[in-house]
């Protein structure tokens, strides 16, 4: 790894990538979204990708988001070799089992869901959380089975739930077999209050669509991290439907705050510690 690389016309200065930080590159630097300052990756990634000079919260991978959560070394996956079935044939510029197939040779996952169980300050709890660099996050038949999985794996444990959301919404390719996914989870999701234990919805950028309109916003206690943007339709949509100009920060996690869409806005390096009182306080 070097900072400078020399081309045949002479040395050139290694340019710092301009994609989303959260992007895994060989990179030494990387350029904030937030402040478009240039940063040392290291320093973004032991601060959890949150910019040290800006705040500004860089996404992360499911995993990265799982590991920061869970007491070191406790996670079990489960249902990780689930994989999407191409019910539709789905064909735009490519096909649909295509495009998977690659998504996943870039991100290393199977598909936009990781599930399994852990324990967070010493309590067993059932984790998930999406994978936004898998089609946009987007929610297909895998991704609500595995869901609904976890909804199901929690009530059968009686153990807490907690939900980390990023996605566009539901996955297009999959028709109606993805729209499915909201009622399928949500009555899991029922089912699971069964067991009166605590569900916990953390909203991270971004959450909207299908996503949004279902189990995300059914939390007992709903998190979101610090200027995520939570909708289900995006705001020029709205604006072009209700002929109205939307207010100052609309859809962004402190706007939802106020008027009473979320429960508290969390910055990462507190979320856990957050998480842990929460348990403690509400599981049985
Ligand atoms: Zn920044």
């Amino acid at each position: 790894m070097t900072w400078y690389a020399r081309s045949d016309t002479g040395p050139r200065k290694a340019r710092p990538e301009k994609t989303q930080g959260a992007a895994p590159t060989e990179s030494l630097w990387l350029r904030c979204e937030g402040c478009d300052e240039v940063i040392l990756r290291r320093e973004v990634e032991k601060n959890l990708r949150v910019c040290p000079r800006c705040n500004h919260h860089m996404r992360l991978t499911g995993r990265e988001r799982i590991a920061a959560t869970l007491d070191e070394g406790t996670f079990e996956e489960r249902d990780a070799d689930m994989e999407s079935d191409d019910p539709l044939s789905f064909k735009d510029s490519k096909r649909y089992r295509d495009r998977v197939k690659s998504t996943q040779k870039a991100t290393g996952e199977k598909d936009a869901f990781v599930w399994g169980y852990g324990s967070l300050g010493g309590k067993p709890v059932a984790v998930g959380a999406f994978v936004f660099a898998f089609q946009g996050g987007s929610m297909g038949s895998v991704v609500g089975e595995k869901i609904a999985r976890m909804y199901d794996g929690a009530r059968e444990e009686r153990i807490p739930c907690i939900l980390f959301s990023a996605s566009g919404g539901a996955r297009m390719q999959e028709g109606i077999l993805s729209l499915m996914q909201m009622a399928k989870t949500c009555g899991a999701l029922a089912h699971f209050r069964e067991v009166k234990q605590p569900y916990i919805s953390v909203l991270t950028d971004p959450t909207t669509g299908g996503v949004a309109a279902s189990f995300s916003m059914l939390g007992d206690v709903i998190i979101a991290e610090p200027k995520a943007l939570v909708g289900f339709a995006g705001a020029r949509v709205i604006e072009q439907t209700i002929r109205q100009k939307l207010p100052e920060g609309f859809q962004r996690a402190e706007f939802l705050l106020t008027h009473g869409m979320v429960d508290m806005v969390v910055p990462r390096g507190e979320l856990r510690d957050k998480l842990v009182t929460l348990i403690d306080l509400m599981a049985g």
